[in-house]
């Protein structure tokens, strides 16, 4: 896998792209980008409290937005979040329950800053879809304590897209392909050299 054309594709799809060589750069890059008394609001993620992101926004000199406030979090002036996957041709992959992330990714904050490792990056679509059953969501469920299948054995009832498990507890509610994005930079991908989250 090459990153570079990973960060090249991610351009050609109008979003920012930059190579971290590890969580602290991942962190001093996000600081860098945050001003004084930014409002944020984040998707909760794994990668954000491994690099000390989750963390450092907590600080007083920026505004966090809880995510029961869906107003202030679509106004926000950035959400920061993980991504499920990246695959090589340069697109984002994330499949949500609440969704708040989902939403915030596509339209609201004015600015949406992604970090993630390597471990994210995937060769097309069809595999972002079996990352997500056979990894992100079975330990996010495990994480977040759901009662579903894959929680239990450790991998979605199925690799087909069409098909949930259909429980109450079910995480897999949206999925969202971030393709070409027609605003120039209101996205920014940070590769992290690390693998980070699920
Ligand atoms: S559809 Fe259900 S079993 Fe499959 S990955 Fe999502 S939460 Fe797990």
């Amino acid at each position: 896998m090459d990153i570079n054309k990973v960060l090249d594709n991610l351009r050609k799809n109008n979003m920012n792209a930059v190579f971290a060589e590890n969580r602290d750069c991942a962190r001093e890059l996000v600081k860098e980008m945050l001003f004084e008394d930014a409002s944020i609001t984040t998707g909760g993620s794994v990668t954000l409290d491994q690099c000390g992101i989750t963390k450092m926004i907590r600080e007083d000199r920026y505004r966090l937005v809880e995510r029961g406030d869906k107003a202030a979090m679509f106004s926000a002036d950035f959400i920061l979040s993980g991504t499920n996957a990246i695959t090589e041709d340069g697109k984002l992959y994330n499949v949500d329950g609440y969704s708040n992330r989902v939403a915030c990714i596509c339209h609201g904050p004015k600015k949406v800053i992604i970090v993630a490792g390597v471990n994210k990056i995937v060769k097309d679509i069809q595999q972002a879809v079996l990352r997500v059953k056979h990894i992100a969501a079975p330990k996010n469920c495990i994480r977040l304590s759901r009662n579903t299948p894959c929680a239990r054995t450790g991998k979605c009832i199925s690799d087909d897209i069409n098909k949930t498990c259909n429980t109450a507890d079910m995480i897999c509610c949206n999925y969202v392909i971030s393709a070409k994005q027609r605003e120039q930079g209101r996205i920014t991908v940070i590769i992290v050299n690390e693998e980070l989250g699920y």
